[in-house]
């Protein structure tokens, strides 16, 4: 069953259980902090969170909430951009995820560029084909 909490609801407010969580959380100046706070303490009463955040690795509360806290943390590479909004987002963003509780680790297949969970954390490749290809691939570029 899916369950979604809009803004009227304040998310922040809900008990987030031990349900798996997606959130995205408003950018405006003072507010991912209290989310990814959220995440964490929701994670610690059972929840699994995927939070989208900037990736403001200076910022304080990024590294306090994200980079101290998250169990998985993932830099995307170029901007998002929503739905059908005409620009990208002015910012670089990550993937944060709390209470992870398998050792997999979550990670972009450096040939299609899709997500994959690996076992080893500096896997490359999300299956055999996408390693075949990306050897047959820089063989090619050898010659
Ligand atoms: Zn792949």
């Amino acid at each position: 069953m899916q369950k979604f909490f809009t803004k009227e609801d304040d998310g922040l407010i809900q008990d987030w259980k031990k349900y798996r969580v997606f959130c995205n959380p408003p950018t405006t100046r003072g507010q991912v902090g209290k989310w990814a706070r959220k995440a964490y303490e929701a994670s610690q009463a059972g929840a699994l969170v995927v939070l989208l955040v900037p990736s403001r690795t200076g910022a304080k509360w990024f590294l306090d909430w994200v980079k101290s806290k998250a169990d998985e943390l993932l830099f995307l590479r170029g901007r998002l951009k929503f739905g059908n909004a005409e620009n990208s987002a002015s910012f670089d963003s990550a993937i944060a995820i709390y209470g992870k509780r398998d050792r997999r680790s979550l990670l972009i297949c450096q040939h299609c560029g899709d997500f994959f969970l690996a076992q080893r954390a500096d896997a490359k490749f999300c299956s055999n084909a996408c390693r075949q290809a990306a050897y047959d691939y820089r063989a090619k570029c050898k010659k």
